[in-house]
């Protein structure tokens, strides 16, 4: 079997070496899911594109490092979609070698004056953008024109999948803003492993403390630990949450600690942080992510 399987890599790499022809799919490799969800919704109904995201369910872009594969997919790629902001942290040498011109850093294009700052890391931006459905739209937003440059003969099919999907984007915004609303102020705290939700947290109104700040390749220690215990016990808070894409070592530790002083408190339910659930699941897509977010958070804190 293992032969079998090195036979097709061998295939590949070298079906991958082959020079393009003009009968060819536009290919488009994006770095997440998430991007690669919105391509998908972009070019619904567009012929002869071929759309591939290079970390799937429960991968840590943040720790993310390219394999021999995704080189090649990356240096024959038409377009690269990646979000940027350092989400993809351990690629951007890589994305920096590439042709400019064919390279997107989506998140990027977002002003900065929209942008959470990153306080564990100096001059940086916090890049999970995508937990602020205002923010993701404008990220379709251009990620729509940048496609329409690329693929001028479709130019008006994306405009219109791209309107049709800003109307599923601002439904699902004013639900969760509802959503959240519902559950009492002094309950609304969202306390996860690491900072992936802050761009949620001021959308939708909910406070967010993370055990690791806005990357998983910060330290953090018995002292986090403690404080954040503490936190918890403080403001009487009921459940805590693990992600899809972290270990959920950190967060069951700061949770034994509440414990071990006779407390309660839940574990809230598995969110979906820094990347799309399996592909047959409702967290398959990025909207179905979304919502199954919100659902998970309410039902617990409420
Ligand atoms: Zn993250």
């Amino acid at each position: 079997m293992k032969k079998l399987v090195l036979f097709f890599g061998l295939g590949l790499l070298f079906i991958g070496c082959q020079e393009k022809t003009s009968s060819a799919p536009f290919s488009i490799v994006c770095t997440t899911g998430m991007l690669a969800d919105a391509v998908t919704n972009l070019l619904e109904g567009v012929d002869s594109v071929d759309i591939h995201a290079l970390m799937g369910p429960g991968t840590d872009p943040h720790l993310y490092k390219a394999s021999q594969s995704d080189v090649l997919a990356l240096s024959r790629g038409d377009l690269i979609v990646y979000n940027g902001l350092h989400l993809e942290g351990k690629m951007q040498s890589l994305f920096e070698k590439l042709n400019q011109e064919r390279v997107f850093a989506a998140a990027e294009q977002l002003p900065d004056s929209m942008l959470i700052n990153a306080s564990d890391y100096a001059q940086a931006h916090d890049p999970h953008v995508w937990f602020d459905l205002s923010l993701w739209s404008m990220v379709c937003q251009g990620l729509s024109q940048r496609l329409q440059e690329a693929l001028p003969h479709a130019a008006k099919t994306i405009a219109k999948n791209e309107q049709s999907y800003q109307k599923d984007l601002e439904k699902a915004h004013s639900w969760a803003l509802n959503k959240m609303s519902l559950i009492p102020e002094k309950q609304r705290v969202l306390v996860t492993a690491h900072d992936a939700f802050k761009y949620f947290g001021q959308a939708y109104k909910i406070e967010v403390r993370g055990l690791q700040g806005i990357s998983t390749t910060a330290e953090f220690g018995l002292r986090d630990i403690s404080d954040l215990a503490q936190f918890i016990k403080d403001r009487g808070i009921k459940a805590v949450f693990v992600e899809s894409s972290v270990s959920p070592k950190a967060i069951e530790a700061v949770r034994e600690a509440v414990l071990r002083e006779g407390r309660n408190l839940e574990l809230g339910g598995e969110l979906y942080s820094d990347a799309l659930g399996a592909a047959d699941s409702e967290a398959g897509t990025f909207l179905g992510m979304f919502y199954k977010n919100v659902r998970t958070i309410e039902s617990s804190l409420l």
